[in-house]
């Protein structure tokens, strides 16, 4: 390969294509079908991969996976192959998807492939199960003509792994978005072309007005190997009820899971709360569990209901998320937060 073209790759990489977006903290949140939902700045881009779906009249379940393959088909810390590791040094995946009619399918602890949310959806459409780990889990993408992939970490994943061997000790991190004002323009990706964010879930609606979502992480950097977090738990990452609502997180699983999360989140909506209020209230259940321990790490929810509203709640400021409708083009919204 020539100099020039080594030289020009490089800088596609240092220079990535950023849609036009805008921050925004006040605004009407709601949209006319179809519309696309992302958590973390960097669902700016995945919500344009749902978007060559929805925009062509195609149905949410396909836009979800679209939008969940693009992200994990980049490099970045929290998804797909080139994520954080465990602690053992091993990626391990999470990811769950979910239909407009209760079918959802869900996969867990998964080595070396690299799209996880399809396996997931193979599982849905292909087998009498929701939830296939580990080993089955890989035999069972195998069968299905996915490749064994990835089997050194990224070179982002190494460095970072390198650096936390030094302590080797397991602390939650509170992630805070990058962009944190109106004032700021720091892309969705960081410079050396990688993404800096965490689990990513996304919940969408049809021109038909049907509602899907998935969700796909390599979960918490540098877990116990084994760990399992809420991302492939059907209730807890994601939920989709199609007469009322879908809603998603990110964060600390454990505690999401503690509480049924997104089931709770669209049981809310059930009960007439907006998309925003139904994530605040599932919000202040795990803060009120342990007010000084919640302190010390972050949940966001984020949801859409059936009429098109939508809405995020979480713990920490600093919980992005990106909307995609014929009315909104590549926003950007900050969620409020429990603690300012
Ligand atoms: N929810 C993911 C997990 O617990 C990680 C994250 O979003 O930070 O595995």
């Amino acid at each position: 390969m020539s100099k020039r073209r080594t030289f020009i790759q490089q800088l596609a990489m240092l220079v990535p294509v950023i849609p036009v977006w805008k921050i925004l903290e006040f605004k009407d949140k709601s949209a006319t079908k179809p519309i696309t939902i992302a958590t973390w700045d960097s669902g700016v881009e995945v919500n344009e991969a749902a978007w060559t779906v929805l925009s062509d009249g195609g149905k949410a379940i396909d836009a979800v996976e679209k939008g969940a393959n693009f992200i994990e088909n980049t490099i970045n810390c929290c998804v797909g192959l080139g994520g954080n590791p465990d602690r053992d040094g091993f990626v391990t995946l999470d990811a769950c998807i979910m239909d407009d009619k209760y079918n959802c399918g869900s996969v867990a602890f998964l080595q070396n492939i690299r799209n996880p949310i399809s396996v997931a959806r193979k599982i849905m459409e292909t087998t009498p199960h929701v939830m296939l780990v580990g080993d089955g889990a890989k035999k069972f993408a195998l069968s299905q003509g996915f490749k064994i992939e990835g089997k050194r970490l990224s070179k982002q994943a190494q460095k970072e792994y390198k650096n936390w061997l030094k302590t080797s000790q397991y602390k939650p991190t509170v992630n805070i978005e990058q962009t944190q004002s109106s004032k700021s323009k720091v892309p969705a990706r960081l410079q050396d072309g990688s993404y800096n964010h965490d689990t990513m879930g996304i919940v969408a609606m049809d021109q038909n007005g049907d509602l899907s979502g998935a969700c796909t992480t390599s979960g918490m950097g540098f877990k116990m190997h084994g760990r399992v977090g809420d991302s492939p738990i059907i209730g807890a990452g994601l939920y989709v009820d199609n007469a009322i609502g879908a809603a998603t997180s990110s964060g600390q699983g454990e505690e999401v899971i503690r509480i049924c999360g997104t089931h709770t989140v669209v049981e809310m909506m059930r009960l007439g709360k907006s998309p925003e209020e139904a994530c605040r209230i599932a919000v202040e259940r795990i803060v009120l569990i342990n007010p000084e321990k919640a302190r010390l790490f972050q949940v966001g929810f984020l949801a859409l209901n059936k009429q098109g509203e939508y809405g995020a709640y979480a713990i920490q400021p600093g919980f992005n998320y990106a909307v995609k409708s014929n009315k909104d083009d590549g926003v950007i919204f900050k969620s409020d937060s429990y603690f300012k």
